[in-house]
């Protein structure tokens, strides 16, 4: 039995991993700090509360266990508060995380996954973004995972280590058996703040920008299934486990407009929800559509909730089970 060390892991695309290797029969192993994380969601494997960057405690986590992958989710991830305070993304997301990389290579790690993003790559220079695309991030966030990037790359060419680089574009969905989903405190992302306001949680929802230069003037992004991602995450690992590295997007190859998927979440959960038009939000990209076409062919990767409805559907299962009761 392998095992796997899963940083972030109470947090929700680890989470979603974690059940992932769980049931690919992977021995689990949870670090998180839980500053964003919940220890509920922490359902398969042994759970250690601490630091990625805690030198003490990964020498005492990598010498009770033989850990032979690494899949690290552990990072800071809004994009805005990275352009406010920078230093807080460069510890985390690349100061801490190479204290645990560094951890891995000398304790004979044969895998580091790297959950990445489609934001290292900037602005779009064609559509759709295939991993060859040019990298220009622009913001501390996007920087810091492509610096970190760099730094695996740089690692596995000198150590015995191999890494799987993996980019996501937009993730969304919950667990479709409903054990896990999406809770971030503060919540930014499109589909839960919908949701939120299909609930009465929130009074609407605001469109960041009518005037994009896409058809209905909204922007247009690509969103990926959560469980999709995760199982996407056993495949890489288990090719870089037994043959090479690889980098790979992780998007469904199709575009959904804010508008889009606001009407797709009236018709999914039965319920009205108020709508504002406001500013543009300072950063985003008109259109974001990811090329999955690598990781399908080299690694057979089909995902099995591509559909924007599948999508919807549980995350606001998920959401109503989550949050009715606060
Ligand atoms: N968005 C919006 N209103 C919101 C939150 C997001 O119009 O309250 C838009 C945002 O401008 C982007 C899309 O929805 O075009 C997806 O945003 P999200 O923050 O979910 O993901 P991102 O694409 O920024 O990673």
């Amino acid at each position: 039995m392998k095992t796997v060390l899963i940083t972030g892991g109470a947090g929700y695309i680890g989470s979603h991993a974690a059940k992932a290797f769980s049931e690919k029969g992977y021995r689990v192993i949870v670090l998180d700090n839980l500053i964003y994380g919940h220890k509920e969601f922490v359902k398969w494997g042994d759970f250690f509360n601490g630091d990625i960057g805690d030198d003490y405690l990964l020498k005492s986590l990598f010498c009770q266990f033989q850990i032979d992958i690494v899949s690290h989710f552990a990072a800071f991830a809004y994009v805005g508060e990275s352009v406010q305070n920078p230093r807080k993304y460069y510890d985390n997301n690349l100061a801490k995380a190479l204290v645990l990389l560094s951890h891995a290579v000398k304790n004979d790690v044969k895998v580091f996954q790297f959950s990445s993003t489609c934001a290292t790559y900037g602005h779009p220079e064609h559509i759709p973004m295939t991993e060859s695309h040019p990298q220009n991030p622009f913001t501390p966030y996007g920087k810091s995972k492509r610096f970190f990037e760099e730094i695996l790359r740089d690692f596995a060419s000198s150590y015995p280590i191999r890494f799987s680089i993996l980019r996501y574009f937009n993730a969304a969905g919950a667990d479709p058996a409903g054990e896990i989903g999406e809770d971030h405190d503060p919540e930014t992302h499109l589909i839960p703040l919908i949701l939120d306001a299909a609930m009465g949680r929130k009074r609407g929802i605001e469109i960041f920008g009518t005037d994009y230069d896409t058809p209905d003037g909204t922007c247009i992004r690509d969103y990926i299934h959560v469980t999709d991602l995760a199982a996407a995450h056993v495949l890489a690992a288990e090719k870089a486990l037994n043959a090479e590295s690889g980098i790979y997007n992780l998007g469904n190859g199709d575009g959904f407009s804010v508008k889009e998927v606001i009407e797709k979440a009236k018709a999914v959960t039965g319920r009205d929800i108020h709508v504002v038009e406001g500013e543009r939000r300072p950063g985003d990209p008109a259109r974001l559509i990811g090329s999955s076409a690598r990781i399908k062919a080299e690694l057979g990767w089909q995902p099995k909730y591509a559909s924007l409805d599948k999508i919807i559907e549980t995350a606001w299962a998920w959401h109503q089970k989550r949050f009715q009761t606060r």
